[in-house]
């Protein structure tokens, strides 16, 4: 059973970038052009926004929850008419669900990832021979302590 909290839209409005979460008028124009939604029948922006709006979201920060499928394309940014941001209020989804210890394991290693090296992928000395091959500058030095200071929400 899906349990109602009224307290979430408050918490999602907390989230800036989440836009005008009331405005949704359910158009479904971000499911139009979702590219997650076309790959997975289980995804859809707009039932995410519903859900949040409705305080029922409880369930898309559970493990295994569908938010994870989403792309991150902005492509729900660009087209919704009401100023919704489906992408950020996934976005705040994720990090609550990831607050709660609910992310996915391959998120949380990307994450120690950049928190170690300011970067998802660390330069290799094979990628630092390349570009000097290239005649690329040198890589600055990953801004790993700015990166903590940045991440060091949810219990980083
Ligand atoms: S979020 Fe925007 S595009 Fe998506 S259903 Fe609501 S109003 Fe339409
Ligand atoms: S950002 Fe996510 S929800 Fe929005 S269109 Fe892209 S994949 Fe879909």
């Amino acid at each position: 059973m899906l349990k109602v909290d009224p307290g979430f839209k408050a918490t999602l409005s907390t989230v800036e970038s989440a836009g005008e979460l009331s405005y949704c008028y359910q158009c479904s124009s971000c499911v139009a052009e979702c590219p997650a939604a076309q790959r997975f029948p289980e995804f859809n922006p707009r039932e995410i926004v519903l859900a949040s709006l409705l305080g029922v979201a409880e369930y898309l920060t559970a493990e295994g929850s569908v938010i994870w499928q989403c792309a991150t394309c902005y492509n729900c940014y660009e087209r919704c008419p009401q100023g919704t941001h489906p992408v950020e209020v996934i976005t705040a989804l994720k990090n609550i669900a990831f607050d709660s210890g609910n992310a996915p394991e391959n998120v949380s290693s990307l994450r120690e990832a950049v928190m170690e090296h300011g970067t998802v992928i660390a330069p290799s000395d094979t990628i630092r021979k390349r570009r000097d091959e290239l005649g690329l500058p040198e890589l600055p030095d990953a801004p790993a302590e700015d990166m903590k200071k940045i991440m060091g929400r949810g219990g980083g």
